[in-house]
């Protein structure tokens, strides 16, 4: 599936004379958007392949890979149970915009502690899983894994091979580490992380294949799911002036990076940029809910 690449008209890329083109993935589908319809794609197809029914994953309170596994695994008629972090949500979820629109979707929940949560991946906490729900075909946090890589290669067609920049958000890098793959030797691909970490490399590393990217590391703006004032009206005025709808957690940190890179001259003028919309737009409504108790201006 490819979708359109928007050109994107401000008047500091006339001043600096370059050229930013957006690409749209998350139009991809309303609920299953963006790079998470990537990720998934293949590991759908591997899970029918191998007869199991039931797709099992983990995720926090406003996660884009559980709404979207939930979406998925709906209209590909498999069950979906999803590993929620934090036991305080058992009878709250309700008020949550992304647990209620998976719970709408069929997911079954087992909300876990924190502590928990963190030995998710350990062999005993899989063994119990698989005691208390029967067997299931894991996808892990973040949804990233050989098969995730091998969808994400897929953002790029032949129409990109003019740019000389790919941009994209990373979280767990497996969006990045598909694009790295796709990209030709002449282009470069930029990671934007939206949260700190020295790990990343290195996990970009286990799936990429080439040695044409660089991570930008200055605009995680405090960690994940951390954000100023000054992030979300940058959401908030991007969407005015681009009709493009960002949010705080992904996009608008790489999109706000990406625009103050340009105004402090990094690119070479001419240069011709390509930032990848990875999607995320359900997170929104959850998002406006943590603004308000922040006393944070809302998100449109
Ligand atoms: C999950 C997500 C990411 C992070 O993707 P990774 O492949 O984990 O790096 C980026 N943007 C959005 C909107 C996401 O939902």
């Amino acid at each position: 599936m490819n979708v359109a690449n928007q050109k994107i008209d401000l008047p500091l890329l006339d001043e600096k004379g370059i050229s930013l083109f957006v690409k749209r993935e998350d139009t991809i589908h309303p609920l299953i958007s963006g790079n998470k319809y990537r990720k998934l794609k293949y590991n759908i197809q591997e899970a029918k392949k191998k007869s199991v029914s039931t797709l099992l994953t983990f995720g926090g309170a406003y996660s884009n890979h559980i709404a979207a596994t939930a979406c998925a695994g709906k209209e590909q008629e498999l069950k979906t149970i999803g590993v929620i972090r934090g036991e305080e949500l058992v009878g709250k979820w309700r008020a949550n915009p992304t647990l209620k629109l998976a719970k709408e979707h069929g997911m079954r929940f087992h909300f876990v502690s924190r502590e928990n949560y963190r030995k998710k991946e350990a062999p005993e906490f899989l063994k119990a899983l698989k005691k208390k729900f029967g067997d299931f075909y894991l996808i892990p946090e973040g949804g990233t894994n050989e098969l995730a890589v091998k969808g994400c290669k897929e953002i790029l067609n032949a129409k990109d091979v003019n740019f000389d920049i790919i941009c994209s958000c990373v979280g767990t890098g497996g969006t990045l580490a598909g694009l790295i793959n796709a990209a030709r030797p002449n282009q470069t691909v930029l990671g934007f992380p939206a949260l700190k970490g020295d790990f990343l490399k290195n996990d970009i590393r286990k799936f990429a294949q080439n040695e044409n990217w660089e991570l930008i590391s200055d605009y995680h703006f405090g960690g994940y799911a951390k954000f100023t004032a000054e992030l979300v009206n940058f959401v908030s005025d991007f969407k005015v002036q681009t009709e493009i709808p960002l949010e705080p957690i992904y996009t608008g940190k790489l999109f706000y990076g990406l625009l103050d890179l340009i105004s402090k001259d990094y690119f070479k003028k001419g240069t011709k940029i390509l930032a990848i919309h990875s999607g995320g737009l359900q997170g929104i409504s959850g998002m406006n809910i943590v603004l308000k108790e922040k006393n944070l201006p809302q998100l449109k």
